[in-house]
């Protein structure tokens, strides 16, 4: 496995298209390697979640290339490219995206389920990354009955789930207090020091760049590297 993670090559994305087109990213080099915590900050529209989406094979870029463990994605298949999502990468969305009909526990079985994992392996996995967040109480409860943080708690449960290799975050201690916030960070940091995982945080919030090796701020769809997470804030 080589270090680099993720390798993003000269990628820029447009919406809509004629006098309508939008360029949201432009021209975006950028390598997140394996043990690292890397954030992404910059203001509301800058172009962070689009961004995100793209390093999770989510989105495709307009021009430029990306490469998951030195694997191009331009070059797979939608079938692969499922494939390498569902096998490296887990993503935390901004809005949860959590099965309503399916209790706490469920949400992540499915999870495991499309990754080949089931019974009670799965059963026990399942309430490890429950209670890594704090949420092995709410096993049996439907996500319409939690808070926010325990919303936000519990997808990200969801997506460590299948231990991926990528984690892509986006703002995922918005909707959360100080104590919750910090024990999901140090969940993060123990998952890209320990087990050398690459973690991506897309955030706002100034309470936790502490926990950043690398922070990026991008403005209007263009890169500015800071060193530290000092220079940036
Ligand atoms: P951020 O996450 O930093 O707030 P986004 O990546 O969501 O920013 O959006 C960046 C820019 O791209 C914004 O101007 C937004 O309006 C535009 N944009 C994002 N997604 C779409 C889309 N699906 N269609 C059209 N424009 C979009
Ligand atoms: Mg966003």
């Amino acid at each position: 496995m080589t270090d680099v993670a993720i390798s993003i090559r000269g990628v820029s994305k447009a919406f809509g298209a004629g006098d309508n087109v939008h360029y949201a990213l432009r021209n975006i080099d950028l390598d997140i390697r394996h043990r690292e915590i890397l954030m992404l900050m910059g203001p509301s529209g800058s172009g962070k979640t689009t961004l995100l989406s793209i390093m999770g094979g989510i989105l495709t870029p307009t021009s430029g290339d990306i490469a998951v463990d030195g694997v191009s994605m331009s070059k797979l298949s939608q079938r692969q490219l499922a494939q390498v999502r569902l096998s490296s990468i887990g993503f935390i969305f901004q809005e949860y995206n959590l099965f309503p009909t399916l209790d706490c526990i469920g949400n992540l079985l499915v999870a495991l389920d499309l990754r080949g994992i089931r019974g009670t392996k799965a059963k026990a996995i399942a309430m490890q990354r429950l209670e890594d967040v704090g949420m092995s109480d709410k096993a049996a409860e439907y996500p319409a009955k939690l808070s926010g943080g325990q919303k936000q708690r519990l997808a990200i449960a969801r997506a460590l789930a299948g231990d991926p290799r990528v984690l892509l975050a986006d703002e995922p201690t918005a909707a959360l207090d100080s104590e919750n916030g910090l024990r999901i960070m140090a969940l993060l940091q123990a998952l890209a020091r320990e087990h050398g995982r690459a973690v991506v945080i897309v955030t706002h919030d100034n309470r936790i760049t502490r926990f950043a090796d690398r922070v990026v701020r991008i403005e209007d769809g263009r890169l500015h590297t800071a060193r530290t997470p000092e220079e940036a804030s």
